[in-house]
């Protein structure tokens, strides 16, 4: 019978450069792949439906809350975010590894439902180059700025609830240290 697929779950405050770890992290290997979170938040130019997310409105995701259809959903800055459980568990049956790469609410629910699951904290050297970055990076504005910094404190509190904490202070670093990570986790299968 083929092996089933590892669950890793990467996490950590916004701004702290998940997205960019988890792009990079995919793009180098090819027999990894990101679960497509649903979530209520308006679109930004960058996304693309059913690529970076699937966008639903509030009636929609209620409704897949019913319907048991999310392993973990959470409400960030006030929207929700969801992982579909269908198409996670159909990646994992067919020997597929997956990423969640979701924030840390979410990520704690998946530990206790998944003690499987590998949990990989992203840390920032230090929390003003965190802020620094948060701002820097122009895809909010002030206000939902503010909420993310004011909620980056509680997050970076959880760290120590992850079987790995990696630091991005480099990226490529940051990259290769998760990707030795995950050659570990798989072969301890
Ligand atoms: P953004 O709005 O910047 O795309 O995402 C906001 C936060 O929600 C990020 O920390 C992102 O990782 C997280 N997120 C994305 N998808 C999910 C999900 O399915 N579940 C949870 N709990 N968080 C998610």
């Amino acid at each position: 019978m083929k092996n089933k697929g590892r669950l890793f779950v990467i996490s950590g405050p916004s701004g702290v450069g998940k997205g960019t770890v988890c792009r990079m992290l995919l793009s180098r290997n090819d027999d990894l792949k990101l679960s497509v979170s649903a979530t209520t938040r308006a679109p930004r130019s960058e996304d693309t439906e059913g690529v970076t997310y699937y966008f639903k409105s509030k009636p929609e995701f209620e409704k897949m809350i019913e319907e048991s259809a999310f392993l973990e959903w959470a409400v960030y800055n006030n929207n929700y975010y969801g992982t579909p459980l269908s198409a996670l568990e159909e990646k994992l049956n067919q020997g597929i590894s997956v990423i969640l790469e979701i924030e840390v609410q979410g990520a704690l629910k998946v530990m206790q439902k998944r003690p499987d699951a590998v949990s990989i904290f992203i840390a920032p050297p230090d929390e003003q180059t965190l802020f620094k970055r948060l701002k820097g990076r122009g895809t909010e504005g002030d206000e939902e700025i503010l909420r993310r910094v004011k909620a980056a404190g509680w997050e970076l509190s959880q760290k120590e609830h992850y079987d790995y904490i990696v630091v991005n202070d480099d990226l490529d670093t940051a990259v290769c240290e998760i990707e030795k990570i995950m050659k570990d986790e798989k072969e301890k299968m």
